[in-house]
């Protein structure tokens, strides 16, 4: 990091902005966050990112005159190299915004902008359970799926900064539709909402499990973190459920495995708390359609940084640029 020593972190959620200060070894020091639907406008969107980031420098003495830079992970597209963030979904209006030449020219430091599976791929190798890897798939699960490649040491971002999109990957021909107007993917299969609305469905179906006690009937209020809870209790229908999502995610996985022969998958992302219930399955899917070469090279972990992992990884498009 030369010789200034914090770099800041902004994780741009759907729901949430985090703002973090890092330090060297990707380890946060400060941290404020706000929401991000709040907004009804790019305008004081804008206006809040920059009130918020100059508060966090504000309030750390070590950071001032020690910045190295601005990194920010986007949950969308974005132009890598000019910093223009091609959309913000919550936010009113938002399209082709220079938010790389905003903030630079407010601040006076560098900044780079990425989307944010990019970044968490990014803070992985630099910081986290990729550090060293030479080629690795790094995976983060939650509402969407969100895919990072690192090919050759570094983040690989395809021919217009759009590569990475493993939850797009079909594995159901005749599967359900997806956000991204295709059938199938996998992320129709282990995003959020789809597990949910898939234990819903078997609810309704007449499948007896602890959960509907455990939200008092309401199904609606059915989450992943209750689902792993019940399957801690050893309620069988949320081990299934976990069960065939870990099965889905090794299909989707072992393919890609195969094209890339990486020697590391990386998951990180809400979902990934369900762990052995999720992994254990994953990994004998990946057993059973990966080739035997690949296999030997393949190493499965979860990522660092869990809850914090958007932070570092932005913060990480710095000291990948140094
Ligand atoms: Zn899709």
């Amino acid at each position: 990091m030369q010789n200034k020593k914090h770099v800041l972190g902004v994780d741009i959620g759907a729901t949430l902005v985090k703002v973090g200060l890092v330090e060297k070894g990707g380890k946060i020091v400060s941290k404020t966050s706000f929401l991000t639907k709040k907004f009804v406008s790019k305008k004081a969107f804008i206006k809040r990112l920059i009130e918020e980031i100059g508060q966090v420098i504000k309030n750390n003495r070590r950071a001032k005159g020690n910045l190295s830079g601005i990194g920010i992970g986007i949950p969308g597209t974005v132009d890598y190299s000019k910093g223009i963030v091609h959309n913000l979904t919550n936010i009113k209006g938002w399209k082709e915004v220079p938010l790389k030449k905003i903030l630079r020219k407010f601040f006076k430091t560098p900044v780079f902008i990425d989307n944010d599976a990019n970044a968490f791929a990014c803070g992985q190798l630099k910081w986290g359970a990729c550090r060293g890897a030479k080629n690795a798939i790094c995976v983060t699960l939650g509402s969407g799926i969100g895919g990072g490649l690192i090919i050759e040491g570094g983040v690989y971002r395809g021919s217009n900064y759009s590569a990475g999109e493993i939850g797009h990957i079909c594995i159901d021909i005749n599967g359900p539709g997806c956000g991204c107007g295709s059938k199938g993917c996998m992320e129709a299969f282990v995003g959020n909402k789809y597990i949910i609305n898939r234990v819903i469905k078997q609810i309704k179906e007449g499948r007896k499990t602890s959960l509907v006690d455990m939200v008092g009937g309401k199904l609606q209020k059915i989450t992943p973190e209750l689902l792993t809870k019940a399957a801690k209790n050893g309620d069988k229908f949320s081990i299934e459920i976990w069960k065939e999502t870990g099965t889905y995610l090794g299909i989707g996985l072992s393919g890609l495995v195969n094209v890339l022969n990486p020697e590391r998958i990386i998951i990180g992302g809400g979902i990934s708390k369900a762990g052995k219930f999720i992994f254990t399955p994953l990994k004998k899917e990946l057993v059973r359609r990966t080739m035997n070469q690949h296999l030997k090279a393949l190493k499965v972990m979860r990522a660092n940084f869990v809850d914090e992992a958007g932070i570092t990884g932005a913060a990480s498009l710095v000291i990948e640029n140094k």
